[in-house]
């Protein structure tokens, strides 16, 4: 059966890429009784830190794959005897050869910062010492099929693969060698990663035939991309995973998107339950060509997925947001307010504006919808409002009532109507359905926000 792996640097915050390629294991690992292994590429010592580890498992365990869903976490700085002893064996097999060429001496030899190793110490017999990195000695002829399931097969031809490094002059190994071997050693039979690893592939595969094992079948999967169809970057754009949680995104809804990103669900659908993607996802079927991370759209599914709780656990979800809020939260009038909430926000961290004016003293005063709302004839309305008010009976429905009649005393419709009463009453424009809201807030509070409004 299939072992794939996930094998994050901890080198920062957890990037939906870096969860992605993590689904799209996990998700591959499922539906054939497979196995995903967790490998935490801790070897750049002077990049990576504990905290970033924790983040990642942290991370993987919201999106649903808590520590019964993988293997390990094996930690690559435990594997390195068996680095050191691939260095070895390709030394002394032939297949690496020390090199003290330094960059600048290869640029000058070159003419070209951007060419490879131009092989100088290929036949030069270096022993090790100080200043001595490994190479790998590539072909000089043929050509390297890598098996790519979303690629077909890509051809590289072995004159233009460099002799690159394998250990460095200090000893460590590099990534290509580290990688490789851990797959090796772990039994790896699928490698799914992003496409900015393509280029690795045919290394790692001549790395493979020389240390003695079978290649696995490689999936780049595709770049992700912003709204400038520019590369997902930390400085640009919104890339950590924890910062779309924090701002209310629920784990559902994330993962949901994040199978998106290169892939489509059968018929058209985008809000597909969890396990009919386990169903129908099928790695080949991951379209290479770059992934736009359509935030838009995140938005639109995690307000779906919203909607789809029960609102118990929508209550449940808006806690950590309650929290937060420069106000106390009444939890009796929260519970009443919350069904309310639950078919306007998109995400949770928008709850506060909803709510905020039945827990303020007084309505929150947003100039924008202030002026926009209280225009002629909104005087009026608000007047003849508070009159038509002043004895109704408190219920949605006969408030929606009155305030229609009020509006067509005007020639107004219910929209028109409605909005300097609820910027009056909410401090806003939009907000949550208005006459249940009145409801709850009650008779008092409401006219007199009324009254305020109009003094
Ligand atoms: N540690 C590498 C990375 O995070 C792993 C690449 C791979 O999956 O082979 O980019």
């Amino acid at each position: 059966s299939i072992r794939v792996r996930f094998a994050p640097s901890p080198t920062g915050m957890f990037h939906v890429g870096g969860a992605r390629s993590a689904l799209f294991n996990w998700v591959m690992a499922k539906q054939s009784g497979g196995t995903l292994v967790l490998r935490i590429e801790d070897t750049d010592a002077s990049r990576n830190s504990p905290e970033w580890t924790e983040g990642i498992i942290r991370a993987l365990a919201w999106l649903g794959m808590d520590g019964g869903e993988y293997e390990g976490p094996y930690f690559q700085s435990a594997n390195a005897d068996k680095h050191a002893e691939a260095a070895a064996t390709l030394r002394e097999q032939g297949r690496a050869y020390y090199c003290d060429c330094t960059r600048e001496q290869i640029v000058e030899r070159t003419g070209d910062s951007h060419m490879g190793y131009d092989g100088f110490c290929r036949d030069r017999g270096l022993e090790p010492g100080p200043g001595r990195a490994l190479r790998f000695r590539t072909p000089d002829e043929g050509e390297t099929v890598v098996v790519d399931l979303l690629r077909g097969k890509p051809v590289f031809k072995n004159s233009a693969l460099e002799d690159f490094v394998v250990a460095r002059a200090n000893g460590s190994v590099t990534f290509l060698l580290a990688n490789t071997v851990d797959d090796m050693s772990q039994g790896i039979t699928h490698v799914v990663r992003g496409e900015e690893h393509l280029s690795n592939a045919p290394k790692q595969q001549l790395l493979w035939d020389a240390l003695g094992g079978t290649p696995p079948v490689w999936a780049h999967v595709p770049v992700i991309v912003n709204e400038k169809r520019q590369k997902l970057s930390k400085r640009r754009d919104k890339v950590a995973l924890e910062d779309y949680r924090d701002e209310g995104y629920l784990a559902e809804a994330m993962r949901n998107y994040l199978m998106l990103l290169g892939w489509a669900p059968s018929g058209d659908r985008e809000i597909v339950p969890w396990d009919v993607i386990v169903d129908e996802f099928h790695i080949d079927d991951v379209n290479a060509s770059p992934a736009f991370f359509d935030v838009k759209k995140l938005r639109a599914i995690n307000g779906d997925y919203i909607r789809m709780l029960p609102v118990e656990k929508f209550v449940a979800a808006c806690l950590p947001f309650l929290e937060r809020t420069p106000f106390e939260v009444d939890m009796a009038v929260f519970d009443q307010l919350a069904p309310l909430a639950q078919t306007r926000v998109a995400v949770l961290s928008e709850i506060e504006q909803m709510i905020d004016f039945a827990f303020l003293p007084e309505p929150p005063f947003d100039e924008q919808s202030w002026k926009k709302a209280m225009k002629e004839p909104a005087a009026q309305i608000l007047a003849d409002t508070a009159e038509a008010y002043r004895d109704a009976p408190w219920k949605a429905d006969e408030l929606k009532e009155r305030l229609e009649a009020v509006g067509a005393a005007h020639g107004l419709k219910l929209g028109k109507t409605q909005a300097p009463v609820r910027v009056a009453v909410t401090g806003r424009t939009v907000g949550l359905p208005l006459f249940e809201s009145l409801e709850i807030l009650g008779r008092e509070r409401t006219l007199e926000r009324i009254a305020a409004a109009h003094a």
